[in-house]
């Protein structure tokens, strides 16, 4: 039984705060690893993903807006230390054939954090009633699925056989 007073919209509001801490780390996160990434087209994904993360910011501020709140955000740890996991493999594998595919890798890392906050975020908007948020964190959603996907093939295609 709850003992305390925090309801499911405390517990939506901060992984709201989580998340939008989160994409704020990812986009200067992709604008790095744009310029590390070898071949042109994994820049090319990574400039793209960047821009969608923008739009995605935006998207939480209007859920923010929408449930009468300021936008603010509570750092993501775990975002902080994904980040430092891929700036330390990109230093490792500078200069190597396996740069590549340590750059996906960790890449995808920080799009299954994503998928499974945006999950989760979904989830708990529908029990709220937010219809609209449920279709903005549903967009999100299905981009971060859409950009898991592109890094796969990429690597199974390139990164990883160059990385051999
Ligand atoms: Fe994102
Ligand atoms: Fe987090
Ligand atoms: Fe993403």
């Amino acid at each position: 039984m709850a003992t305390t007073e925090k309801t499911l919209a405390d517990l939506f509001l901060e992984n709201l705060k989580d998340t939008y801490s989160a994409e704020k780390q990812i986009v200067r996160a992709l604008s790095k690893m744009t310029k590390a990434a070898a071949s042109r087209e994994l820049a090319q994904a990574f400039e793209t993903h960047r821009g969608e993360t923008e739009t995605q910011i935006e998207r939480l501020e209007q859920v923010f807006e929408m449930m009468g709140k300021a936008a603010r955000t509570k750092t993501c740890q775990a975002m902080q230390g994904l980040i430092e996991e891929a700036n330390e493999v990109a230093q490792e594998f500078k200069g190597s054939g396996a740069l590549d595919a340590a750059l996906v890798a960790a890449a995808q890392e920080v799009e299954h954090y994503e998928i499974a906050r945006y999950g989760s975020l979904k989830s708990w908007a529908q029990e709220l009633g937010m219809d609209d948020a449920v279709k903005l964190l549903d967009q999100t959603l299905e981009e971060e699925k859409k950009t898991d996907k592109l890094l796969t093939k990429f690597a199974e295609k390139q990164a990883n056989r160059e990385a051999a």
